[in-house]
C-alpha cells in the first residue's frame, strides 16, 4: 500500500536516511520507533509530501508520490502538534478541511463527538489546552474517513479518558483493513495497537518484522523488554561500526 524506494536524505551534511526501503501493508499497524532524532518524522513527511527526499521514490497504492497530491486525501495524519490559524474556531476550521476536499462528501464525526468537541464548536482555537488542540488533530485525522492513518506521539497530552477513546478508534479502523503506522514512546501504547514493528536507527532500518517475530528472534516475552534488547543491539553494532573506523 506504502512503498518507500531507496529513499536518501540529507539536510546540509546530515544524512537522516540512508538507502532507505520500507513495505507498508493495508490491514496492518506499523510501530514505528527508533531513538530522538533517527529520522522517523522525517520517513513520515516525505510519506506525506512535506519533505522531499534527495533521491528514491514513494509509491502509495501503486502510484509515485512525485508531483502527484491527490494520493494525500488517502492519508489521514496526525502531527505531534498541530499548527492552525489561532484565530479560527474549531467548527470554522473544520467546514475549512471539508471544502478544501470537495471530494469526499461522508465523513466520520465519531471522535469529534466522543471528544465532545461539538460542544466547543464555536471556541477559538486559542483558547484552547494543548489536549483540547490534540483531540482537534486526531478527529481531522480521522474525519475524511482515509484507507492510510499517519499517526505521530496521538495520545501526547491527552487526558486519561480520551486516550482510551482514541486508542478503541485506532482498534476499530484497523479492523476495518486500514493502514495505520504510529510513533509513540509509550510501548505499552505500541504493544496494544500494532502488530508490526519496525525500529529505525541511524537512517537505517534496524529492525522490520512483526512484533511476534520480534518476540522470537529477541527471546523476550514482553514488547517492552524486547525493544530494550533491540536498542542494545543497535548500540552495540554502533559501537563494533565505530571500532572499525579507528582500525
Ligand atoms: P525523529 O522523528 O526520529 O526524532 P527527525 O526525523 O525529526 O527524527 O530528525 C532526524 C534528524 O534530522 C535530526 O538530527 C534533526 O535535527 C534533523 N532535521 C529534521 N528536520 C530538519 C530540517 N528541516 N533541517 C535540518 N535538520 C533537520
Amino acid at each position: 500500500m506504502i512503498s518507500v524506494q531507496q529513499i536518501h536524505k540529507k539536510f546540509g551534511k546530515l544524512e537522516v536516511l540512508k538507502d532507505f526501503n520500507l513495505e507498508f501493508e493495508a490491514g496492518n499497524s506499523y510501530a514505528l520507533m527508533g531513538p530522538n532524532g533517527s529520522g522517523k518524522t522525517t520517513l513520515i513527511k516525505i510519506i506525506l509530501g512535506m519533505v522531499i527526499p534527495n533521491s528514491g521514490d514513494v509509491l502509495v497504492q501503486g502510484e509515485a508520490i512525485k508531483g502527484n497530491y491527490a494520493y494525500r486525501s488517502k492519508i489521514g495524519y496526525m502531527p505531534q502538534i498541530g499548527r492552525y490559524p489561532e484565530n479560527i474556531k474549531i467548527g470554522q476550521l473544520f467546514s475549512m478541511m471539508q471544502d478544501i476536499r470537495p471530494e469526499i462528501k461522508s465523513y466520520d464525526m465519531e471522535l469529534v463527538n466522543d471528544f465532545g468537541l461539538n460542544e466547543m464548536l464555536d471556541k477559538p482555537m486559542h483558547t484552547l489546552s494543548g489536549g483540547t488542540r490534540q483531540k482537534v488533530s486526531a478527529a481531522l485525522a480521522f474525519m475524511f474517513q482515509p484507507d492510510i492513518l499517519i499517526l505521530d506521539e496521538p495520545t501526547a497530552g491527552l487526558d486519561p479518558i480520551a486516550v482510551e477513546l482514541l486508542k478503541t478508534k485506532i482498534k476499530k479502523e484497523r479492523e476495518k483493513g486500514k493502514l495505520i503506522i504510529i510513533t509513540s514512546h509509550i510501548l505499552s501504547e505500541l504493544e496494544e495497537l500494532t502488530n508490526h514493528a519496525i525500529y529505525i536507527f541511524e537512517g537505517d532500518v534496524f529492525f522490520n518484522d512483526t512484533v511476534e517475530s520480534l518476540k522470537e528472534i529477541t527471546g523476550e516475552n514482553r514488547f517492552s523488554t524486547a525493544i530494550a534488547r533491540l536498542m542494545e543491539w543497535s548500540l552495540k553494532k554502533n559501537t563494533i561500526k565505530t571500532e572499525l573506523s579507528h582500525v
